[in-house]
């Protein structure tokens, strides 16, 4: 059993617990105390790491990225949404090699870990794409993912060869029969796929039994096209499609009204709320308050870094905070308890992960980030710990990260990415 000892830990667990000076206590992979002090815990130990005073808390849940965009950040400031994917990301993606997606890829992984994220949720072009050098390069990291291709109506491939093509990259990646790297069918949204690709996309999802993953609601010209297309709002019209009776993540859900919220409450999809990319595109700030009221489960995102333009999920916590009081008029409203559960916990139940990760809790993995606030005057005083988690903290404070139990980040440096 490894013992850390002399922590702070934030268990994001459902009474938000917080021990001040506990310990986490593992056996390999799996959390098998979590709390104050324990004799009987230090008799079984064979190993006992002295964190002085550090804060722990689990590892953060990216729920909607885009690692392959990692070589494109910068590519385009100042653009609407529409104007910015089809002017200049589509266009750069189609120049993509496999060499340059690994090579960002590996890249979002270095970030992603640096800043304390331990699980993402990847949507990716399959143009100029080696899935087994990813698999390769994420195996390596011991992150966590679901890393799906991107599906598009287009002039170059029917409808039938789209679908044979993601068919064929699910089939590889189920063939790793990986718990850590798993995938969903994911057509980028409503407007870019006909409506003979969303339905052929959803039964696809239901045959393989696996999540969908989709941009909706992102912003009003979106719904202006949709419903200038098929006479219904996206919500309405993805529901008409059977898209709300099917495990899905929705990736922002900016653009929605009080009835769609209340129908999403009812369905089986979650929201991956994107601050950053929301702002800098001008797509408008997402009504998560009463999302999450209506009881929709909603995690956070950053987008790819083309539109954020970093990984850094303790910004995106801390913007979707400000945004959220700032949208209320209320600044009760979101509170540091909320913007913890929702970087961790809620992102689990949003890839419906929350049995096994997303808390500290016993029976859990360990995952988890550890962050020494000695030194760092930015974070000072201590004992305000849980303000600084989401007001002061700066993702280059992570010093440490482990992933059930094995440690992959020290003292800032990833130890599992070969750049
Ligand atoms: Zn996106």
């Amino acid at each position: 059993m490894k013992v850390f000892q002399h922590v702070n830990i934030v268990t994001c667990d459902q009474d938000f617990h917080v021990y001040v000076d506990g310990i986490l206590a593992l056996e390999n992979s799996q959390i098998v105390y979590v709390g104050q002090e324990n004799q009987e815990i230090f008799k079984q130990a064979d190993q006992i790491i002295d964190y002085q005073g550090a804060w722990i808390m689990p590892g953060l849940v990216n729920c909607h990225t885009h690692s392959a965009m990692t070589g494109l950040r910068g590519i385009r400031d100042d653009s609407n949404l529409h104007e910015w994917l089809e002017d200049y990301i589509w266009p750069a993606e189609a120049e993509f090699t496999p060499e340059m997606t690994t090579k960002a890829v590996k890249e979002a992984l270095t970030e992603m870990l640096q800043s304390g994220t331990t699980t993402f949720n990847d949507m990716y072009n399959p143009n100029g794409v080696e899935i087994e050098k990813i698999y390769e390069a994420v195996k390596a990291s011991k992150m966590r993912c679901y890393f799906s291709p991107t599906l598009f109506s287009s002039d170059m491939e029917t409808t039938d060869e789209t679908i044979a093509k993601t068919r064929a990259v699910i089939g590889t990646i189920k063939g790793y029969q990986d718990p850590n790297f798993k995938v969903m069918v994911a057509p980028h949204s409503p407007y870019s796929c006909s409506r003979e690709l969303l339905e052929a996309s959803l039964n696809l999802a239901k045959k393989e039994d696996i999540p969908l993953h989709i941009h909706v609601a992102e912003t009003k010209e979106e719904s202006g096209i949709i419903l200038k297309r098929y006479g219904k709002r996206p919500i309405a019209f993805l529901d008409e499609l059977g898209y709300l009776d099917h495990q899905a993540v929705f990736a922002h859900g900016v653009e929605l009204n009080e009835a769609e919220i209340t129908r999403l409450a009812d369905s089986q999809v979650a929201i991956a709320h994107n601050p950053i990319s929301n702002l800098k595109l001008a797509s408008g700030i997402a009504p998560v308050i009463q999302l999450q009221k209506a009881g929709v489960p909603v995690g956070i995102a950053t987008d790819s870094v083309a539109s954020n333009n970093n990984l850094d999920m303790f910004e995106e916590g801390r913007t979707a905070a400000l945004l959220q009081k700032m949208k209320s008029g209320d600044a009760s409203q979101f509170p540091i308890e909320t913007a913890l559960k929702t970087l961790t916990i809620e992102g689990a139940k949003v890839l419906g992960m929350e049995d096994e990760i997303g808390s500290l809790e016993v029976g859990k993995q360990a995952d988890f980030l550890v962050i020494q606030p000695q030194g760092k005057i930015h974070l000072q005083p201590q004992e305000n710990m849980l303000s600084h988690l989401v007001y002061a903290v700066k993702s280059s404070d992570v010093d440490d990260v482990y992933i059930a139990g094995e440690q992959v980040v020290r003292a800032g440096k990833v130890l599992t990415v070969d750049l």
